[in-house]
């Protein structure tokens, strides 16, 4: 066993994921060193969370502006009937504190918007798209392509979710290459209008900490290039081969200040 500086504690903490070949002493270090960024703290961030902060991810950076609200509760399991009307940041470390004390929690209060994404998301190991809306996880898209940082963006509907990685550094399909401006032939739909099952974002959630964790980690294969469609009511996996646009204005490089100057429409989610 490979002790590095790891504590007795620790060690034993870790010890179930630390025996796999894959993960190790080495492994659980990086872990420790590393900064997760993530956006959102609703049904998809939820899980992500937990698991993250379970795994031992050294730093966490949360960034949410909402509430809780009594609607929320049937999905987004950070959350409880005790927090409804507090800001889910404030929710979610007190859980996130008690899961795990390694875990480094730093909480945002903020709408994500142009103004504030470069510096929110800048030094980020990894990040991870956990909104409910287009235009944020558009930001999210653009700012991290021309950071050069890794993310992973998972949007879920009724019984059915999708995923995506992206590491720009091997400048693979990036979101907006596949779903480009027009938010009108993406899911047009919110939760509130159609509805989701809770568990949708439950295995979505846990997908997108697993993308990071393989990312921090150099092991397995990244959902690049393609997109993983899950649909749980007939039970289906399936994956979607995705290309570039080289004439992308985000990972093609024709607009190096995308950010500050494309609109978004991050003002309409807050009616
Ligand atoms: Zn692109």
């Amino acid at each position: 066993m490979v002790k590095m500086n790891l504590t007795e504690e620790q060690i034993e903490r870790y010890s179930r994921q630390i025996v796999l070949k894959e993960v190790g002493g080495i492994g659980q270090k990086k872990l420790l060193k590393s900064l997760v960024s993530l956006i959102g703290l609703g049904a998809l961030g939820s899980p992500a969370a937990y698991y993250l902060v379970a795994a031992g991810i050294g730093q966490l950076k949360i960034i949410d502006y909402d509430i809780v609200e009594i609607s929320n509760l049937h999905r987004q399991i950070l959350h409880s009937t005790n927090d409804i009307n507090i800001r889910k940041t404030e929710s979610a470390i007190k859980k996130l504190n008690i899961l795990n004390p390694d875990c480094n929690i730093e909480i945002i209060s903020e709408l994500l918007t142009p103004g504030n994404s470069k510096k929110i998301i800048a030094n980020s190991t990894f990040v991870i798209e956990g909104s409910d809306n287009f235009p944020t996880k558009m930001l999210v898209n653009d700012t991290c392509v021309n950071l050069k940082i890794p993310f992973t963006i998972a949007e879920v509907l009724r019984f059915h979710g999708q995923i995506m990685t992206v590491i720009p550094e091997e400048k693979t399909t990036c979101y907006r290459c596949v779903f480009g401006d027009n938010s009108d032939t993406h899911t047009g739909f919110s939760s509130s209008e159609a509805g989701v099952i809770g568990l949708i974002p439950g295995i979505l959630g846990c997908l997108e900490a697993n993308e990071a964790i393989k990312y921090i980690l150099n092991i397995g294969d990244l959902i690049k290039n393609k997109i993983l469609y899950v649909d749980l009511l007939n039970i289906s996996f399936n994956f979607i081969d995705v290309y570039r646009n080289e004439s992308c204005i985000a990972c093609g490089g024709k607009t190096e200040d995308l950010v500050e100057n494309y609109h978004y429409g991050i003002e309409d989610i807050c009616k």
